[in-house]
């Protein structure tokens, strides 16, 4: 049965691909380098943090990678930067982004593009956190704070060839931490291994600290509940043998999408293999609401970025325009302001969101993509072995979408501990690429990291090595892609001693 279930999931990465010859054998992450290297920090020594420019700390501007807030400074260290402070992190600096979050490559800043790391400066970092993850490949720093709507620790994790972890919706505070769009945001972890992102989340206890400035942050209560229907879980255990042994991996078929790169293909396919060495199991699973993820993604991100950048107005926040001779309340003030304030990647975010949200839209576009976003999170809940301790009553008549969707499911209910797919559906491209693409290509990228993000569940990106064309140099130079794998709510611990053992 158990070797029938892999078949499948083997045909499902390898439906219509021409198998290729030169596939190298597996290497580990520590062979899949890039050249600049820097050795990871030995213990005891205090560890380094490289912050994202959109989370507060104390000595350091805060500036979303935006004009608007250029030279801002933040009087407080946000709570994430207070909780790993106290436990011996020193602040190195404050690390380039997309303006506001808004990007994919690390490109709408205001300020200054990231590069890629030594080697592949003409490629994108990924995005939004893009200075995060460069950070940590350099060596600049042992850990980064990123932050994650919709995938953004977790894409340039796998432009980088480093770690990127988004913990489960509501388990770090977010206070301090400029907001893009509420529901999604997370703030999450870069590194070159997993270990010190699970030390900090687990071993140091951060997924227990509650914080009353945050109105999103689980409850203590919620999270002791939580914790304790995890049972045996909720610990982690690095690197210890057998973490895979016995552990189920659901293949989604709705992940292997004909833009998927051959090679990325072949990369998460190894990885299955790998698996049942271990001792798992991977079987072909169905989420048929993933294809219209994205749309809702969309919708909703912009909508509450709309909502949340308002209060940039050059009176109450943001740096104020007054050149027209205006600087009266009547309007020309907010407009300047704005207008010379945002980047166009924000402004066309805020149009976007101001029209979903407006009395005629409002039901075809804000309305369905919420319902999107339940038939997202059921899907997962159905595939999952562990419930969703968060599971709560329907707020929307779902059934006719329901309907259609199940006609949609091709295998019923599977259960599994762990679902496993690429985090990008390429390897980095040329930054010059980047530039031409329309903005609805620079969407598409995130096709596999918003789903997680809709559901709020924790989910990581690890390196995941690819074959390589040992005569096609720029394969040799981008010999990496990025495994993403995504658990339960609140099954972040497991999730990263699962990760720690495949990385
Ligand atoms: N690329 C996505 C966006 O632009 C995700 C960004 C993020 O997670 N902050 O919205």
């Amino acid at each position: 049965v158990r070797h029938s279930h892999f078949r499948a999931a083997r045909r499902v990465i390898s439906a219509q691909v021409q198998w290729r010859a030169n596939i190298l054998p597996r290497r580990s992450l520590h062979q899949a380098t890039i050249g600049n290297d820097a050795p990871v920090q030995s213990s005891g020594e205090a560890t380094r943090l490289a912050v994202k420019d959109n989370i507060a700390a104390t000595g350091f501007t805060t500036t979303c990678a935006s004009n608007i807030l250029a030279g801002n400074t933040i009087p407080f260290d946000a709570t994430i930067v207070r909780q790993l402070r106290e436990r011996g992190a020193t602040v190195t600096g404050k690390v380039g982004m997309d303006e506001f979050g808004m990007g994919t490559h690390s490109t709408t800043s205001a300020f200054e593009t990231v590069h890629n790391v030594l080697g592949l400066e003409e490629y994108s970092a990924g995005g939004s956190s893009g200075g995060s993850a460069v950070a940590v490949r350099k060596g600049e720093a042992e850990l980064a704070l990123g932050t994650d709507t919709g995938g953004s620790v977790r894409m340039p994790a796998a432009y980088t060839g480093t770690v990127g972890f988004k913990p489960s919706y509501g388990m770090l505070s977010r206070w301090g931490v400029v907001p893009y769009a509420n529901s999604l945001d997370t703030v999450g972890f870069l590194a070159r291994t997993v270990e010190p992102i699970g030390k900090a989340i687990v071993e140091q206890g951060l997924y227990l600290e509650h914080d009353d400035n945050d109105p999103t942050s689980l409850p203590t209560q919620a999270r002791k509940r939580c914790t304790a229907e995890r049972k045996g879980y909720a610990s982690w255990n690095p690197s210890k043998e057998g973490t895979i042994q016995g552990l189920t991996f659901g293949i989604p078929i709705e992940y292997n999408i004909k833009e998927l790169d051959l090679r990325i293909r072949q990369g998460w396919m190894m990885v299955a293999e790998e698996i049942e060495h271990l001792g798992g199991r991977v079987v072909p699973v169905s989420l048929p609401s993933t294809k219209n993820a994205l749309s809702s993604y969309y919708v909703i991100a912009p909508a509450e970025a709309a909502s949340n950048l308002s209060k940039y107005d050059g009176i109450r926040y943001g740096r104020r325009n007054s050149e027209h001779g205006s600087d009266s309340f009547d309007g020309i003030l907010y407009a300047k302001t704005r207008e010379t304030g945002f980047g166009s990647e924000v402004k066309r975010r805020i149009v976007l969101g101001s029209y979903t949200l407006s009395s005629e839209a409002m039901d075809n576009y804000f309305i369905q993509a919420q319902k999107v976003r339940r038939l997202v999170k059921k899907d997962f809940d159905r595939v999952f072995k562990l419930s969703n301790p968060l599971q709560d009553e329907e707020a929307f008549d779902l059934s006719e979408m329901e309907e259609t969707v199940q006609l949609e499911n091709k295998f019923g209910p599977a259960q599994v501990d762990f679902l496993l797919c690429p985090t990008a559906p390429t390897t980095p491209p040329l930054l010059e690429d980047v530039m031409k693409q329309t903005p609805l290509d620079s969407y598409m990228n995130d096709v596999f990291t918003v789903p997680a993000s809709l559901a709020g569940l924790p989910a990581i990106s690890i390196p995941m090595d690819i074959p390589v064309d040992p005569k096609n140099e720029e394969e040799k130079l981008l010999s990496f892609g990025g495994l993403q794998i995504i658990g339960q709510y609140w099954d972040d611990a497991r999730l990263l001693s699962v990760a720690d053992s495949l990385s």
